[in-house]
């Protein structure tokens, strides 16, 4: 396994971060505030990244590393932007025109002629609904086969980007009786009869981003746009769907280690000038506590980033990552979380005010522990997989 960062991403990596700096700091306060307002200089952003050839989501393309024998492909180049991206704005990162969690679910399951369809078609993600949350087996939105045709019934809730995609992979049960394997993925596109946006929600933190609560009702949708196997494989269960989650959790992941290294970086160039924070080179016995705070929350970054770049490694080398990517979530979304509020505490009143962008990192970050399956949900996982349990046999 190799974990260096290929030198091929190094000049657009740095771009990545002087666009965070640049474009995305600078509007951060001013987007927080004026939540439900399409941050509009994200035009210019999509269009630059989108020069720079970055990818918009992995794909199966894996590109042999000059360093040595092992591949790293776009799965290892997606973290690194995406981690890039969020060190500038978590919200803002993730209502960047055309990368979508819509779009890693397309890359990740979508056939050759979806691809070309729909890959660079900005798309949200619609699993969530009133009655199903951390239970995605729960969902009870229908789709109904009618000649070339699916008819979609249901409601979505917590779409990030719902408002603004121009589609939605939204998932749907074919036959609620046959459990998991009945459900599918459908992409809808905006406009769609049927479709109808019912709602953009207030919320503590990432204000930047809208997320959407979106009706169906006898919303017709091209048989085409089936995502994956149209086939109901009750041998494979949830497999088809699931699928999605092992290429969207490091990503999720990586956000966290964006933000968590916005707010070290930040608090040890305020601290560093009030209290003279040295710069690691003291003997442990002259360490003092802050300087022991930045100890620990640099050793969990670090943990958390290795974890990531791991997940991201085994995609690209096509093995099975389920659970390698559950730990890296779990890891990075309550580091991240604890690294924010650490340095809110650290700085104190400085923290907390709006002077600096702490506290707006604070709120911030919370998200990043709880969507694509909170914490709890992520530990459930790789405790199935660690002792060989089922979903049913361990709850
Ligand atoms: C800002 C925002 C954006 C979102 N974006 C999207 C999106 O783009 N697409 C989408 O589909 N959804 C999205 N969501 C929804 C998100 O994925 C869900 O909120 C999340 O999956 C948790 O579901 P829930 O809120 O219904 O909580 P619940 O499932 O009701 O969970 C409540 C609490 O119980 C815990 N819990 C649940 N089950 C167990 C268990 N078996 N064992 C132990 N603890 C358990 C959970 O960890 C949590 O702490 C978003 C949510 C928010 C807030």
């Amino acid at each position: 396994m190799n974990l260096e960062i290929p030198s091929k991403y190094k000049g657009t990596l740095k771009a990545a971060y002087g666009a965070a700096e640049k474009i995305l700091r600078p509007i951060s306060r001013k987007y927080d505030l004026a939540e439900h307002t399409y941050p509009k200089e994200l035009d210019m952003l999509a269009a630059a990244l989108e020069a720079m050839n970055t990818p918009a989501a992995a794909t199966e393309q894996v590109a042999q590393s000059n360093e040595s024998n092992t591949k790293n492909g776009n799965n290892m180049q997606s973290v690194l932007y995406i981690q890039a991206l969020n060190y500038g704005d978590v919200g803002m990162s993730l209502t960047i025109p055309g990368r979508g969690l819509g779009n890693a679910a397309i890359s990740a399951v979508a056939n050759p002629e979806q691809l070309a369809k729909f890959g660079k078609t900005w798309a949200s993600m619609a699993i969530t609904e009133p009655g199903a949350g951390s239970d995605s087996a729960a969902i009870t939105t229908t789709a109904k086969k009618d000649g070339d045709f699916y008819i979609l019934n249901g409601e979505k809730i917590f779409i990030t980007a719902g408002e603004r995609s121009n589609a939605v992979v939204v998932w749907a049960t074919l036959d609620k009786s046959l459990g998991r394997a009945a459900i599918k993925s459908f992409v809808v596109e905006k406009g769609t009869p049927g479709m109808e946006l019912i709602r953009v929600e207030k919320k503590l933190g990432i204000r930047a981003s809208d997320t959407a609560a979106i009706m169906f009702t006898n919303c017709r949708v091209p048989a085409s746009n089936l995502l994956g196997n149209a086939e109901i494989d009750v041998k494979k269960g949830f497999g088809g769907v699931m699928e999605t989650f092992d290429a969207t959790r490091p990503f999720v992941a990586a956000m966290s280690l964006g933000a968590a290294q916005a707010a070290i970086e930040r608090t040890r160039e305020l601290i560093g000038a009030k209290l003279k924070l040295t710069d690691f080179t003291n003997p442990i016995n002259n360490i003092d506590a802050v300087e022991a705070e930045f100890f620990r929350m640099e050793a969990d970054y670090e943990a958390s980033r290795l974890l990531v770049l791991r997940a991201a490694w085994m995609a690209d080398n096509r093995m099975p990552n389920s659970m390698e990517a559950s730990i890296c979530k779990a890891k990075a979304g309550r580091v991240c979380t604890l690294i924010t509020l650490k340095c809110i505490e650290l700085l104190s009143s400085i923290g907390y005010s709006q002077q600096e962008l702490l506290e707006k990192w604070g709120r911030d970050s919370k998200i990043l522990d709880i969507f694509e399956g909170t914490q709890q949900i992520q530990q459930l996982i790789i405790a199935r997989r660690l002792l060989g349990k089922t979903s049913q046999e361990l709850k």
